[in-house]
């Protein structure tokens, strides 16, 4: 049997939430008809505690539409190493949004106000104007890390006084919420947009919402229409969406426990180079040491044929996530397989 550990996006719709997508109420949603729709924004919003939300196909679209609506061709955005929206986004930020992107902090995808004052381009016409800093939380490429929320307050304080929007790309923010166990409300209160993916730990097929206020959001609905996001009876995937908010949203603390176990399993078969402490939601990233005769990838090739499926996220460094579909018993064994290949390497 496979252990699916490359990422949370691989969960497969279970039989209720498949029902509750074939009861759902539905209407053309370009008309603003959809009540499914219409009622998951209205939740969404609330939850977020801004006065809007768009539903979407993907967190991809959710933030470049942010993006978007907060800047004009040319300026600048401050984002963290390794952010989502400029390294795995296709270049949507350049090609579609006409943004360009500059990066703060290290690896772990954390950085701070000072780094962000020291960013921030004077008002100079040799200078793109730095309109944005956008925030990933949970940071995929830094190990699902949460961002302190104090370090955000101050970087808040520093765009509000230099003329910056402040964009949360909440992929996994409902991760860091369950993880720190604070409202969704106060995480993002400081921030002007937010987007957050439903089709992650939530295990909906499909999905992201962005919110923000009704103006900003009523400028979102013009954007989705250009990209071609407009969905007509999408009350079916909204249903989902409904479905995992109620059902779902709390076993993400399960995925932590999961990762958390995992993590203790491998960190000292010999070769792996993890740092306990930085296993804070679902996500479990490790380096090989030099002494391990093999790369990320020959390491993942390895580790499917051994059934454990991961994903190497640098030249010798590892990625697995735990989510919906494994449960302790299948990381425990994911991470017996990967130590014995480890003690055999
Ligand atoms: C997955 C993800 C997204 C959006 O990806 P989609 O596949 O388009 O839904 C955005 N930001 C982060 C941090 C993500 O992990």
């Amino acid at each position: 049997m496979n252990v699916d550990l490359r990422s949370d996006t691989v969960t497969k719709p279970s039989p209720e939430m498949r029902e509750a997508m074939a009861r759902a109420d539905v209407g053309d949603d370009v008309y603003g008809e959809d009540p499914t729709v219409n009622r998951l924004q209205e939740l969404v919003a609330g939850l977020l505690g801004k006065e809007a939300a768009l539903f979407v196909p993907s967190g991809v679209m959710a933030n470049q539409i942010a993006l978007a609506v907060q800047t004009r061709p040319g300026d600048e955005v401050l984002v963290s190493n390794g952010a989502h929206c400029l390294l795995y986004e296709s270049g949507a930020g350049a090609g579609i949004t006409g943004v360009q992107m500059r990066q703060l902090g290290g690896e772990d995808g954390l950085f701070g106000a000072s780094e962000v004052e020291r960013a921030i381009n004077p008002d100079n016409a040799h200078y793109p104007s730095t309109t944005l800093c956008a925030i990933e939380n949970t940071h995929n490429r830094g190990g699902g890390r949460i961002f302190p929320q104090q370090e955000i307050l101050r970087i808040t304080e520093v765009a509000r006084r230099r003329g910056l929007g402040l964009h949360l790309d909440g992929a996994r923010l409902w991760n860091a919420h369950v993880a720190l166990g604070v409202s969704l409300d106060s995480l993002t209160a400081p921030f002007d947009s937010v987007s957050v993916c439903l089709s992650k730990g939530l295990g909906a097929p499909v999905g992201s919402l962005v919110a923000g206020s009704k103006s900003l959001i009523a400028r979102a609905h013009r954007r989705r229409k250009m990209l071609g996001g407009g969905m007509r009876q999408a009350g079916i995937l909204a249903a989902a969406g409904h479905y995992a908010l109620a059902q779902h949203l709390p076993k993400l603390a399960t995925d932590h426990a999961n990762a958390r176990a995992f993590a203790q399993a491998i960190k000292d078969a010999p070769g792996v180079h993890l740092e306990l402490a930085t296993v804070e939601t679902n996500i479990v990233i490790w380096d090989l040491a030099p002494e391990v005769p093999y790369d990320a990838a020959a390491f993942v090739a390895r580790a499917r044929e051994r059934g454990v499926l991961l994903n190497a996220m640098g030249e010798r460094r590892v990625r697995a996530v735990t989510h919906l579909d494994v449960d302790a018993a299948a990381c425990a064994v994911a991470a017996e397989r990967l130590c014995e290949m480890l003690k055999a390497a």
